[in-house]
């Protein structure tokens, strides 16, 4: 009887040597070799190499023998042997074993892929988006798939080890300012209304603290509408986490560990440059470094490297480039207790309660001590210089929750997108994301965004501008010519 395994058999095989096992997967590649053909099978395992010989075929395999191609879809069955000495291959892990095919039957067959699935980073991205599901089925991106699962796996272990709960908060919801704009989705049921994807579950999680859940997590989504750059993307995946009864000192301490085991556990070909990571003032980054993400690896050709450090003490509020005031992080940010004095006649002197986690020069999270108080909360907004009114309608849930014993508590969200990316030493966090979108916010796979029929705009109680769709129809017209 055939060992029955429908995946990842290939590297498996090794332990089936002088046993029959029947393999599911894809032609990697075809050799001719006269008289007998090679092929090199893929699965999610690796490759093994299979002979095909005809006369060791059943009738019906050795008619399809010259059919078989890249990328066919296959089962085969056969008998895992030894390779001879010479024909050992000692940069494959299956390599001292092949598979003597008896039994092949095509599962589907494959047109040929418009690029080689080999190494798809020199692929033009258009093509390599659009046709995603091939592009995955690269090795390099396929370690990437993997090695994002073991850093989320990781991070959900870890944070469980330490007495976390993992809860979900809703994408459909209300703005929350983190000062990007935020993707509006028309209310059907409320025909004036609109929901917004949240930016981040900042405020849900500072609800959950008041709630008394203590420990929060969340591996989740964040929707931020801004202009791309290359380490952004319309929607991006956040490590989201927040606590109570905190100082800034047991949140830095918690991360730092964490991020030093994560290395540890599922990167341990790295090395991080300095433990514990350097703490930085932000106003001594700006004059040393120029920049509040300096990149401190000694070593920057040095793959393996990787330099972590905090940049603390960030100033509460910034210019808005337009004369007025406006918050460097969010609202919620505690000002530093040593320069409350300052809050109303020097606000720019004002320092927050909150860090950042930086590394090899990227922001990798932001975080701080929250407001946990209604009255410094409201005065917060109100050098911002919101009325009454604007507050009550937008934060008047927040205000209120914290009128019912809202515990001190903070936090932070490194994005897990960056932290792949620079651990699996890619150029951009598309390379880590299954199915991102292009620079410019589409999915040529999907044929994301895309207009809809007019019964479904007019169930969502939407009009789309005349003067927008004409500039449509002359762009449709110039892209058929
Ligand atoms: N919600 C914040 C952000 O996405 C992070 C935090 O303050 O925890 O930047």
């Amino acid at each position: 009887m055939a060992v029955q395994a429908g995946r990842c058999l290939n590297v498996a095989a090794l332990k089936y040597v002088g046993k029959e096992v029947v393999i599911k997967g894809w032609v990697h590649n075809r050799r001719d070799m006269g008289k007998f053909v090679f092929l090199d099978m893929r699965d999610r395992s690796g490759l093994l190499q299979v002979i095909l010989i005809p006369k060791e075929l059943t009738e019906t395999s050795r008619a399809l023998l010259g059919d078989l191609k890249s990328e066919f879809c296959l089962a085969v069955r056969g008998v895992v042997q030894k390779r001879g000495e010479k024909q050992v291959n000692p940069n494959l892990p299956t390599g001292t074993i092949e598979l003597l095919a008896k039994d092949v039957e095509i599962l589907n067959t494959s047109k040929t892929p418009p690029f080689e699935l080999e190494n798809t980073l020199s692929v033009n991205e258009e093509m390599r988006l659009k046709y995603r599901y091939l592009d995955l089925r690269s090795q390099r991106m396929l370690a990437n798939l993997e090695l994002r699962d073991k850093v989320v796996d990781f991070f959900r272990g870890f944070l469980h080890e330490e007495g976390f709960l993992e809860v979900e908060t809703p994408f459909l919801t209300k703005g929350t300012p983190e000062g990007a704009r935020e993707f509006l989705v028309p209310s059907r049921l409320h025909a004036d209304k609109f929901y917004v994807l949240p930016q981040s579950p900042q405020q849900f999680k500072q609800l959950l603290m008041v709630a008394g859940v203590e420990k929060y997590f969340q591996i989740v989504r964040c929707f931020r509408d801004e202009d791309q750059r290359g380490d952004r993307q319309p929607e991006f995946t956040q490590l989201d986490l927040e606590m109570s009864f905190v100082t800034q000192e047991d949140v830095l301490q918690l991360n730092e560990r964490m991020m030093i085991e994560m290395v540890k556990a599922v990167a341990s070909d790295k090395h991080i440059s300095s433990k514990p990571f350097p703490r930085i003032p932000y106003y001594e980054a700006i004059n040393e470094y120029g920049t509040d993400k300096p990149d401190l690896r000694k070593d920057k050709n040095d793959p393996n490297e990787l330099a972590f450090c905090w940049i603390v003490d960030f100033p509460m509020f910034e210019d808005d480039g337009a004369g007025g005031i406006t918050t460097a992080h969010h609202p919620f940010c505690m000002p530093s207790p040593d320069d409350m004095e300052f809050l109303d006649s020097e606000p720019f002197k004002v320092r927050a309660l909150s860090y950042d986690l930086v590394l090899n020069g990227y922001e990798l999270s932001s975080g701080s001590i929250r407001i946990h108080r209604r009255d410094l909360q409201n005065r917060i907004f109100e050098i911002l210089g919101l009325s009454k009114k604007d507050i009550e309608a937008r934060f008047g849930h927040m205000l209120e929750a914290f009128e019912y014993g809202a515990p001190p508590h903070g936090g932070m969200a490194p994005g897990v997108d960056r932290l792949v990316m620079i651990l699996a030493n890619e150029p951009n966090i598309r390379e880590v994301i299954a199915f991102p979108k292009t620079g410019d916010a589409r999915d040529p796979m999907m044929g994301a965004p895309s207009e809809l029929p007019k019964q479904r705009l007019d169930e969502a109680n939407i009009e789309v501008k005349k003067s927008i769709k004409s500039i449509k129809s002359i762009k449709s017209v110039r892209s058929v010519k």
